[in-house]
């Protein structure tokens, strides 16, 4: 039986976000009691107000996010091929918080997984992160990221799109970002705030995470899931 595997964070007021983004407002708007007043027969609904980072929670950046030319393509002009195909998720657990993934890492999370990965994949990177600090506000320091070897590794295996269960892909004691500078020359987009990612470490899947259709967005929280066939 084919099986849906939900890899995203959840979404709630209070959530620990990177440093520097808008925190997440969630409020009532309208309640059953209010709305109950205008009807007749006893329907009422209720509704909510949200307020959310763009690269809030489980998301997608567009390549304008990281890319400065005015052509590069925000969330709204890309295709929705790149948010969308087959994929597999190999584990680079071995590398604890603000260490640098290198390509080496890479080869021995392809082996550590079991993995096998091939050209156009959507490659998902299983670091822990979300496991041993999601909902604290650890989640949002304590986690490694690619270096320019491991960047390079994604390009050279011919990754469609690529996806981490940390606030980025990059390290946050690095200072020069090596993996957004790669997306930014290569046009590649990634996930940031995966979850979940170890039940599918080594799986090959269809991974879907599409993003809303912002006008002009510069990213997109989306609903990460993986359809895993066998
Ligand atoms: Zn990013």
């Amino acid at each position: 039986m084919p099986q849906l595997i939900d890899l995203s964070q959840e979404i709630y007021q209070g959530m620990p976000v990177y440093k520097g983004h808008l925190k997440t407002v969630i409020w009532e708007h309208a309640s059953h009691a209010e709305t109950a007043q205008n009807f007749e027969g006893g329907f009422s609904f209720q509704s909510r107000g949200v307020l959310l980072c763009d690269h809030g929670p489980t998301h997608v950046d567009a390549i304008s996010h990281l890319d400065p030319r005015p052509e590069a393509p925000t969330i709204d002009q890309m295709s929705l091929e790149v948010f969308y195909g087959p994929g597999t998720c190999i584990d680079v657990s071995h590398r604890g918080p603000h260490a640098y993934i290198t390509a080496l890492d890479m080869d021995r999370g392809v082996e550590v997984a079991r993995a096998n990965v091939q050209r156009g994949d959507i490659l998902l990177i299983y670091t822990g992160t979300a496991d041993r600090f999601g909902g604290t506000p650890e989640y949002t320091w304590e986690y490694p990221g690619l270096d320019e070897s491991a960047s390079n590794w994604l390009v050279e295996h011919g990754i469609k799109t690529f996806g981490v269960d940390t606030p980025s892909p990059d390290n946050p004691v690095s200072k020069t970002y090596p993996c957004h500078m790669m997306c930014r020359a290569h046009g590649m987009t990634h996930y940031e705030n995966l979850a979940n990612l170890r039940a599918v470490v080594g799986k090959r899947f269809t991974f879907m995470g599409f993003p809303l259709k912002f006008r002009a967005g510069t990213g997109s929280p989306v609903r990460a899931v993986a359809l895993v066939e066998d």
